[in-house]
């Protein structure tokens, strides 16, 4: 049986990543139809749409999508397209794992880095609401309910106690926003005292990315509202190797989407330079979503035997090879 999945190839260095994905996918022998359709920065400036009806009716379809990034104007233009997509299919649960790849040397690689971001997707200060009250004064709303602390507080701790995590962390700014991130711990707090056998603590965002820096091996899974989240993924990213290692999910009640962590590097787009390996971890994310648990474990193996026999890497990782070249050299330990 084949699985029809949506790919959204984005914009900058994604239509590279996901041909790299689409290459190695194919090399995994499951089967699946591509409806592709285009989602970038062009498109939308072209149309004016957030997100192209053909997106949302193909999403409709196959409820699995593997996305590029898309990127998003800086101080002005159009809204970010990601974020709509997200509220569009209540996408709640961004979860991202950051794991130290054997052999890749980073200023971390002797210390054991293994740990998991629940990041609330739908609300807080990306929910987008801001308004210029008189001239330079402007006011952002940061919208926090109980409703998606739970799902997400839920998600982190049905995880860790699925996938044999000893503990939870949340990390807030209650001291000073006692109201919102007080209401995110208390919902927290809540669904922790449903897993007595999963430990549960709190720290406070500033604290937690100082204690990141220093002690990352004390993190397993860490539990966010959706701008802490956001920062905090891109600093655990750079524990690990960077942004080119690190894939992500987006899941909802009835739709996901994977897509890497970073963005669509313009830096580096149309140059063959990218590093596919987030895009290839989240392609083993979504394999296991779908029931491809076999092809997930033997790309997984893959990716990371690339890693420890230091094959075809990119230049970002310390290797001096393309995006083909890393994609072709993880078809190789495929075939
Ligand atoms: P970025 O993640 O695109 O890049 C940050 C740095 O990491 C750059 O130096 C880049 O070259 C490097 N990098 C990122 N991915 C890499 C890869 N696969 N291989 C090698 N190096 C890689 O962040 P940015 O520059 O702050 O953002 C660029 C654009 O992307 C912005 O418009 C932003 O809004 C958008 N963005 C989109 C998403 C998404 O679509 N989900 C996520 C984050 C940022």
């Amino acid at each position: 049986m084949s699985h029809h999945i949506t790919l959204i190839p984005g914009d900058g260095i994604g239509p590279e990543v996901a041909a790299a994905a689409v290459q190695v996918l194919a090399a995994t022998r499951v089967s699946i139809e591509w409806d592709r359709v285009e989602l970038n920065a062009d498109l939308i400036r072209r149309t004016g749409e957030s997100i192209p009806a053909a997106v949302v009716a193909s999403l409709e379809r196959t409820r699995v999508g593997l996305k590029g990034p898309v990127t998003t104007p800086v101080g002005g233009g159009f809204s970010s397209v990601n974020v709509a997509l997200r509220k569009r299919f209540d996408l709640f649960a961004n979860i991202r794992p950051v794991r130290l790849l054997p052999g890749l040397r980073t200023r971390f690689s002797d210390v054991a880095i293994d740990m998991v971001i629940f990041r609330e997707n739908t609300e807080d200060l990306y929910s987008g609401l801001e308004h210029e009250v008189v001239t330079d004064v402007v006011t952002t709303l940061k919208v926090i309910t109980r409703t998606a602390s739970i799902r997400i507080a839920r998600s982190a701790f049905e995880h860790a106690s699925s996938a044999g995590r000893r503990k939870v962390s949340a990390i807030h700014k209650a001291n000073i926003m006692k109201l919102a991130d007080g209401l995110f711990l208390r919902c927290a707090r809540e669904v922790a005292a449903g897993y007595p056998q999963i430990e549960y603590n709190e720290l406070i965002v500033d604290n937690a990315s100082m204690q990141l820096v220093v002690r990352p091996d004390q993190f397993d899974v860490l539990l966010l509202p959706n701008l802490y989240g956001d920062i905090i993924s891109d600093l655990a990213a750079g524990l690990v190797g960077g942004l080119g290692v690190v894939p992500g999910a987006n899941i909802g009640e009835n739709c996901a989407i994977f897509e890497a962590v970073h963005g669509s590097a313009p830096d580096i787009a149309g140059q063959g330079l990218a590093n596919p390996t987030a895009m290839l971890l989240s392609s083993v994310m979504m394999l296991r979503h779908i029931g491809e648990t076999a092809a997930a474990e033997r790309l997984q193996g893959a990716v990371e035997r690339v890693y420890s026999e230091a094959r075809g890497l990119t230049r970002d990782v310390g290797g001096s090879s393309g995006t083909r070249e890393f994609a072709e050299a993880v078809i190789g330990l495929l075939a």
